[in-house]
């Protein structure tokens, strides 16, 4: 085990104590309002990416753990207290869950930055967006509508609109604070009960917000927490004859096992997926925003973000002039230290990413693009890599095609708008995409043309519960947020009565 004074020198003196405790106290799983071990007794450790200590030892749940936590899920949903809850009591539940994540945002944020290596002013934002998340869902909860339907006079007709049931929610390691809020929040709001499998690189944000549920008395088995791997955790979540839906956010590979896995009961399915965003700009952009927003397009959470927006088409008479603003601005950037304020660029999450992440350094190179800046993975303790901004780059190549997840992003050349969005759209993804121009015409035409679930107009990386989240193509199915995650998290019943 990590001994806690290397926790509190990396942490440089931000790290509170109610953080420290957090780490010391003995990991369990959530199952039924009960912190209890893996029924293996098996337990793993996860680490601060930014020195590659340890924080913790956590329970290496598995098939056995999910089953448990399916029966007792099951259980708080057809006879628990929770089945007989009104919507009022669910929203004011989702409300004190929100006041409490705000209540612990800065401790939440350390934790999170420690765990995943995230810049500490980004997972404050995560954290207090978390918050709203709960609270946007917790106003959801008393609008949940069926309709009256204009039936023949002799009939009624009317839908309700209901549960699904028990949720298997499966979530990565970008943005866990925020993942959790998208899953758990509309869930509840529409009276569903969860199992949720954080990812094994950072499960620690899951198990202390699980102590906060456990401050607002949720009935139990209302949130299961379970902590381990995805082949063995996940797994038995997306295969399980019991679960009725599974929501899952990671990569495009990892959400075909989960829908192959799903066939078993037909259970329901959203899933939302790997990108490979287009950031168009023109020549008429407004620089002084387009090269900070980005940068921090392709470089928030160091590149590990599904709609980073790593394919950036410039057109070709402006490209020279752009990437040479770009690699002026994004060389003042470095990667550092994650607890640092001022920090944008924090560490990968892990060995395995710093590799992945190194390999497609190495397959660019030799594909004949050219790093304008960076291109070298660092040596030395923590997973950083600077920002890179690689040219020459054709949007064929294997670094354009395939997602890198690191703060890499390839500078392609169009001649015109058409060619923008022709190549644009070929991609295997359609998750986000942007576009840079004071011309308010083409900005809209193009947010058309762009095959793309989110299209930012003159900004990047907006993300707001109010509007839906998720992709076209190989990015997903189905969208979260905004109603959408009430139309993912219930199911209609239409019923007749003869009058
Ligand atoms: P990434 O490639 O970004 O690491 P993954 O798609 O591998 O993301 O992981 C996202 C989440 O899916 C994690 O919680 C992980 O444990 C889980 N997972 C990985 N493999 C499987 C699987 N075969 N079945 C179910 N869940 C899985």
């Amino acid at each position: 085990m990590a001994a806690v004074p290397s926790i509190e020198r990396a942490a440089h003196g931000v790290t509170s104590s109610a953080v420290l405790d957090f780490l010391k106290r003995p990991k369990n799983l959530l199952i039924g309002g009960k912190w209890v071990p893996a029924k293996s007794g098996k337990q793993f450790e996860t680490i601060n990416p930014a020195n590659e200590e340890v924080l913790a030892l956590v329970p290496e749940g598995d098939k056995a753990d999910v089953d448990e936590a399916v029966k007792i899920a099951r259980q708080a949903y057809e006879e628990g207290p929770w089945s007989r809850i009104g919507p009022h009591q669910r929203a004011r539940y989702l409300l004190k869950i929100a006041d409490l994540l705000e209540q612990h945002a800065d401790e939440l944020a350390i934790l999170e930055t420690l765990n995943n290596g995230m810049a500490i002013s980004l997972a404050r934002g995560m954290a207090s967006g978390a918050a709203d998340t709960f609270r946007y869902y917790a106003g959801w909860a008393t609008k949940i509508y069926g309709e009256t339907n204009p039936s023949d006079p002799s009939m009624f007709n009317y839908t309700l609109r209901e549960p699904v049931g028990v949720c298997g929610q499966i979530i990565p390691w970008n943005g866990p604070i925020a993942m959790l809020a998208w899953k758990i929040a509309p869930a509840l709001a529409c009276g569903n009960v969860s199992i949720l499998k954080p990812a094994e690189q950072t499960p620690l944000t899951a198990l202390r917000i699980g102590e906060l549920l456990q401050e607002v008395d949720l009935p139990p088995g209302v949130v299961n927490i379970i902590t381990g791997f995805g082949e063995t955790a996940g797994a038995a979540i997306a295969a399980h004859p019991d679960i009725d839906k599974v929501a899952f956010t990671g990569s495009t590979e990892v959400g075909k096992l989960i829908l192959q896995a799903s066939t078993g009961n037909l259970k329901r399915v959203s899933l939302e997926l790997g990108g490979k965003s287009p950031n168009v700009i023109f020549p008429d952009a407004d620089l002084e925003n387009a090269i900070p927003t980005s940068l921090f397009g392709f470089c928030m959470l160091s590149g590990q973000v599904c709609c980073a927006g790593t394919r950036v088409f410039v057109q070709s008479d402006f490209h020279d002039r752009f990437v040479e603003h770009l690699t002026r601005y994004a060389s003042n950037v470095k990667a550092g230290d994650p607890l640092d304020a001022s920090t944008t660029v924090g560490p990968l999450v892990s060995r395995e990413q710093f590799n992945r992440v190194k390999g497609y350094l190495d397959i660019g190179k030799k594909e004949g693009a050219k790093p304008a800046l960076g291109g070298e993975a660092r040596t030395g303790k923590g997973f950083f890599v600077d920002p890179t901004i690689f040219t020459d780059v054709r949007n064929n190549m294997q670094i354009a095609r395939e997602e890198i997840f690191g703060p890499v992003a390839s500078v392609i050349p169009f001649k015109d708008e058409n060619d923008a969005v022709l190549q644009g759209n070929d991609t295997t993804y359609g998750l986000a995409a942007a576009v840079w121009t004071q011309d308010i015409s083409r900005a809209h035409r193009i947010a058309r043309a762009l095959k793309a679930g989110t299209v930012w107009i003159n900004c990047y990386n907006n993300i707001d519960p109010i509007s839906p989240f998720g992709g076209y193509k190989q990015s997903g199915i189905g969208r979260e947020l905004g109603k959408h995650s009430i139309e993912l998290y219930t199911q209609i019943k239409s019923v007749y009565a003869k009058l």
